[in-house]
């Protein structure tokens, strides 16, 4: 029943697209759990991010779409630039796979903006803690012992590692198993490669050189082509546009040692490729003097290659366990996908042990869920995590066959293209145990 507090309860690291998505999904199910972040909810980083029309779906379930809709307008044309300014390709496959997937579009929006709305669909807010971190865990068959930064300790059933690509919880796995297995806590802890950066902003759409005139339309979004360094611009909420540019790093790094851009850095950049034409009449420069907030970030990619669970009561899921390349904007949409793969094997057990007069799930039970998540959830993340790198790569233009495509693509049509997005996001899974989304888009 949606809301009670059975005896099960689950533990999450991390209030971002995964800890939030989980907790909404678990109190629709009906099942405790307390989020652990250790900064404010839904923080102002000048990230955006986009929802493709598989994650739409869950959202629907979720009731978060409803507030999504209102403040987003629907992608719907892409112009592609050469490096010469020249627009070689006017793209409508955003039109095309909306068409294919019940006119369900893909939108790009703040990335706070996405957090609050799934946020205020959380009924019980006492349960979203912020400010709090993970220290460390211990856990025995019993159940498992989370200690906060601030000494204290919480108890539960399930610990949920959802604290991005430089997860503490990772991190304490990978300590815990270092005398045992020592090749499987090494890849935990340098298992992502990161060769690409990203700058990326929210700016007004309002050119400062022109006049305060539109960077691009609502609704549409450019792309331009340069070697090695790239950008894209979109224009998913009216009055903002979010922007990225790409650029390959001067070496490759790995976890944890992936860099931590400051400021000046940031600036450098700019001074270093802001003259370079995005879309027609404007430069990186004119959107960077247009920004609200701007950061610059290492890109790592990878999936990890050990189990994801320790074999008890502790899983990674999201960033912390699988992280794409940003240009597809794929990363946080992969992540839901996992957390409905997660649930959809935790909430028949937890349900199936209520009904067995309210026991609760053995270790044996728990860690079957987990290993079934897994195996679900990991050949979706090796498509995503390659198929973001090859798009990385094939925007900055990196190799000569990848040019010899980018030159191709005009004459391949939208729909072509199109099927290939849909036919992935076909398989994306929706939430088994509240009403089917699709049959509601066919009612209404
Ligand atoms: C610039 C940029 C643009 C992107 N654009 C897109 C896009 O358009 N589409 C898309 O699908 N994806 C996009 N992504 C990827 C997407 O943002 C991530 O895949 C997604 O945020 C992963 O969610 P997560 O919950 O796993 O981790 P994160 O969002 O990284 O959240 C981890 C959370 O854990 C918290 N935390 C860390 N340590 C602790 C601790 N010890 N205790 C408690 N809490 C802790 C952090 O404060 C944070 O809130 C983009 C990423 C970037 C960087």
């Amino acid at each position: 029943m949606a809301g009670s507090r059975g005896p099960f309860k689950v533990i999450i690291a991390g209030g971002s697209i995964v800890g939030l998505t989980n907790a909404l999904a678990l109190e629709k199910a009906g099942i405790d759990f307390v989020v652990l972040e250790k900064r404010e909810i839904a923080p102002h980083m000048g990230a955006s991010v986009s929802v493709h029309p598989h994650v739409q779906r869950v959202l629907e379930q979720l009731g978060v779409w409803p507030e999504i809709r209102a403040g987003t307008v629907p992608l719907h044309t892409r112009h592609h630039y050469n490096q010469n300014g020249d627009l070689f390709e006017e793209s409508a496959i955003l039109q095309e796979i909306s068409k294919m997937m019940r006119n369900r579009s893909t939108t790009f929006m703040e990335r706070r903006f996405l957090l609050s709305c799934i946020y205020n669909q959380i009924q019980d807010k006492s349960r979203v803690r912020a400010q709090t971190g993970v220290a460390s865990y211990t856990e025995t068959d019993d159940g498992v012992e989370v200690t906060t930064d601030s000494g204290e300790v919480i108890k539960g059933d399930l610990f949920i590692g959802s604290d991005g690509i430089r997860s503490t919880v990772r991190g304490l796995i990978a300590q815990k198993i270092a005398d045992a297995d020592p090749a499987a806590s090494e890849e935990m802890r340098s298992g992502f490669v990161s060769t690409y950066q990203c700058l990326f902003a929210t700016s007004r759409n309002a050119n400062p050189s022109a006049g305060g005139k539109p960077f691009l339309p609502d609704g549409t979004v450019h792309n331009v082509y340069y070697y090695g360094f790239s950008g894209v611009v979109a224009a998913g909420v009216s009055g903002l546009v979010f922007w990225f540019l790409f650029v390959k790093s001067g070496k490759v790094t790995t976890t944890p040692n992936t860099p931590r851009f400051t400021e000046e850095q940031t600036e450098a950049v700019i001074a270093k490729y802001g003259h370079h034409a995005v879309g027609p009449g404007y430069t990186f420069k004119d959107l960077w003097d247009s920004r609200v907030k701007a950061a610059m970030l290492p890109l790592e990619e990878g999936v990890l290659k050990p189990r994801w669970n320790t074999g008890g009561r502790v899983v990674l899921m999201g960033d912390a366990v699988h992280k794409a390349t940003v240009n597809p904007g794929l990363g946080a949409n992969l992540a839901v996908e996992g957390v409905v793969h997660l649930i959809n094997e935790l909430v028949p057990l937890v349900r199936q042990c209520d009904a067995d007069g309210g026991r609760k799930p053995s270790k044996d039970e728990i860690v079957a869920v987990l290993d079934l998540y897994e195996k679900k959830h990991r050949p979706h993340a090796h498509t995503v995590v390659s198929m973001s790198g090859y798009v990385t790569r094939y925007e900055a233009m990196e190799f000569w066959w990848l040019r010899f495509l980018r030159v191709l693509s005009p004459w391949v049509s939208d729909k072509t293209k199109a099927n290939t997005f849909v036919n992935y996001m076909n398989e994306g899974p929706w939430l088994n145990y509240l009403p089917n989304p699709d049959d509601e888009v066919v009612k209404s």
